[in-house]
């Protein structure tokens, strides 16, 4: 993912941000939220399910076949795990497949692996994440690792290992919300002068909805969820597709004791897999570590990008905000 031209543009952009929070605060009524507040005051203390060591092991396990770059064996081999291991947690599995062209001209064989839990329901929650990862550490302090590719750990498979670890919990429970996961395909081959080059695999998911119609109430996209110092700030565009979900995000992470961590305030513009949905209508928001003054987190698209930049408590945190918001939609 990079950021927009609308972010690298905007100078007066922070005044824009805090008119569109203050719009999408303004659409709740206060019965509602005193409402909101006092099942959370009443609520007993929910049991969780979500394993930061199982998450953690799924991350490591993507990064142990080595860089998922389209075409590579490890590419191939990771898709395969990936496939197996939602069927394996009893979700209807299928793969769409195509031959797409990059930026630089690069034929690649995208796979996108789309998942249902409870596929008989009608009210569907999406969760995705990219399982690709970038095929060269172009940001890497030193020049000579620029050719290599990245590891990926947390750019690419920390959202991954979230949601893997989301599914083995679902299949457990009988839940009436059907899950949705897309593990999309071929996002991170992008060039940062070109906002079209990245998130090839969930264009074309949107172009080509593998069900007729495919509409869930909401999306939630997972990209950086893994370092140590994460800070998930209210990202642009999610604000403008989705701006109930992600007060209903925000302030479940906050009732959880991660406030610092989801600081609710907003953020950047940041071209991702989830643009590509909300321009097909689906509402969708995206949870992603970009600070304010900083960026993405200091191993992005580097070769630092590797286990030693994954914190377990950041993907339990990030695990059990979604836990909670989809048993409380269930
Ligand atoms: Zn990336």
């Amino acid at each position: 993912m990079n950021i927009t031209r609308i972010f690298r543009a905007a100078a007066g952009m922070a005044a824009a941000f805090s008119l569109l929070l203050s719009c999408g605060a303004g659409k709740k009524t206060p019965a509602a939220d005193d409402a909101r507040q006092e099942n959370a005051d009443v609520a007993p203390v929910a049991l969780t399910a979500f394993s930061p060591d199982s998450a953690y092991a799924y991350v490591g396990r993507q990064v142990a076949f080595g860089p998922r770059v389209p075409g590579t064996e490890a590419h191939r081999l990771c898709g395969d795990w990936l496939s197996a291991k939602l069927k394996g947690f009893g979700a209807d599995v299928t793969e769409q497949t195509a031959t797409l062209t990059t930026f630089d001209g690069t034929r690649i064989p995208m796979r996108n692996i789309f998942a249902r839990v409870n596929p008989g329901a009608e009210r569907r929650i999406l969760l995705l994440a990219h399982w690709d990862s970038r095929p060269w550490a172009d940001n890497d302090p030193d020049e000579s690792k620029h050719a290599a590719p990245v590891d990926g750990a947390n750019d690419g498979a920390s959202g991954v290992g979230v949601i893997l670890e989301l599914a083995r919990t679902f299949s457990k429970t009988n839940e009436t919300t059907g899950i949705d996961i897309l593990l999309c395909d071929a996002e991170d081959w992008g060039e940062e002068s070109n906002d079209e080059s990245w998130a090839l695999g969930t264009r074309h998911f949107a172009n080509n909805l593998p069900i007729q119609g495919y509409m869930p109430s909401a999306a939630i996209l997972l990209d950086m969820v893994g370092a140590p110092d994460a800070t998930f700030m209210r990202e642009y565009f999610s604000q403008l597709a989705n701006p109930a979900l992600a007060d209903e995000i925000w302030s479940i992470a906050k009732s959880l004791g991660y406030g610092d961590m989801f600081v609710n305030r907003m953020g950047s513009a940041v071209n991702d897999d989830h643009v590509e949905l909300i321009k097909a209508g689906i509402p969708t928001i995206d949870i992603i570590d970009y600070r304010e003054g900083e960026g993405f987190f200091s191993g992005w698209h580097t070769s630092a990008d590797n286990m030693d930049a994954i914190s377990k408590e950041t993907l339990g945190a990030v695990g059990r905000v979604i836990e909670k918001y989809i048993n409380r939609n269930n």
